[in-house]
């Protein structure tokens, strides 16, 4: 079974405020699921619909191509929101709770601990962790049981350069070890470095879905400038050059169909007899096609 989780037409309402609308994708085994959107865009709903949390107005969700039940959530670890640990028992105590509600052997606590790089702080009180060291402790608390599935909200929030760097890199190694990590962010950067496929929402909507690589690669822009550009525009539609053409008195901007190179374009131009006065190649930052997809 290679789908972990399949949402079909999800839909929530506040009132008359649609959380989220129609909501459709896929997750597969072994990948790392990013939840990309801004503020509001309906992340946490979404991620609180599929944990159980929340009732979903319509639709539904197969986790393992089964509807959920109370054993499916034994397999995921989650984080939702700011988790909540009682101050001043310590890192272990605190954990000792949650294994025997689960009723998970209390060797996972220092098994997390060591993953999450908090060993040294297991019998600290949880009022003198770091923010950084906190949301590590919330990921340690997803991962006991070693749950298959990870669903983690905005884990990176509010942390320093470092925290962030260090949370990362957990999610990294949990996904090298094959866990399917399900991860709501509204960073395209963090989305990048941490993701391999991503749903990209705008109030509430799904306005993208695919591979990280695929949806979000550093696209070109050839901006050309000749005194016969609209013979020139004309004949590049007609060979199919272009994903995108726009033309603007004597310029020309397009970004290339897939496999065509600028070298290629001009030496197209000039067998046609079109004389460049000028060829420009443009990088589109990934921060700049993100925000062309939610505007
Ligand atoms: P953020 O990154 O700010 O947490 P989000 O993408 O997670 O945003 P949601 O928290 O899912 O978005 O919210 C989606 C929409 O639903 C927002 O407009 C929000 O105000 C609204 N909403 C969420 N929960 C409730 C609630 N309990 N009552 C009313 N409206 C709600």
């Amino acid at each position: 079974m290679n789908e972990v989780l399949n949402i079909s037409g999800l839909t929530k309402r506040y009132g008359t405020l649609y959380a989220i609308k129609n909501l459709s994708f896929k997750i597969e085994k072994g990948t790392v699921y990013g939840i990309l959107g801004p503020n509001g865009s309906g992340k946490t709903t979404t991620l609180s619909i599929i944990m159980g949390i929340i009732h979903a107005d319509s639709g539904n969700f197969k986790w393992f191509g089964k509807d959920p039940d109370h054993r499916t959530y034994k397999n995921i670890g989650s984080l939702i929101e700011t988790p909540s640990f009682y101050p001043y028992l310590s890192l272990y105590k605190n954990l000792k709770i949650i294994t025997e509600i689960k009723e998970l052997p209390s060797n996972e606590i220092d098994r997390v601990l060591g993953l999450t790089n908090l060993l040294a702080r297991k019998h600290s009180q949880h009022i003198t962790l770091s923010l950084g060291m906190k949301q590590r402790l919330g990921i340690a608390a997803a991962m006991l049981g070693n749950p298959e599935v990870m669903v983690l909200d905005e884990p990176t929030n509010g942390l320093d350069p470092e925290g962030i760097a260090e949370v990362r890199k957990l999610i990294i190694k949990e996904a090298e070890a094959g866990k399917t990590i399900i991860l709501a962010s509204h960073i395209l950067d963090e989305v990048e470095k941490v993701c391999s496929h991503v749903a990209i929402l705008k109030k509430g909507k799904v306005l993208r879905s695919g591979k990280v690589h695929e949806l979000l690669k550093n696209d070109e822009m050839v901006k050309i400038t000749s005194s016969k550009a609209k013979e020139l525009h004309e004949a590049l539609v007609r060979g199919g050059w272009q994903k995108n053409i726009e033309m603007n008195g004597n310029e020309i901007l397009l970004s290339l169909a897939e496999g065509k190179t600028p070298g290629e374009l001009n030496e197209f131009a000039f067998k046609n007899g079109f004389v460049l006065d000028k060829i420009e190649i443009i990088k589109q930052s990934l921060e700049s096609q993100f925000l062309e997809i939610i505007k």
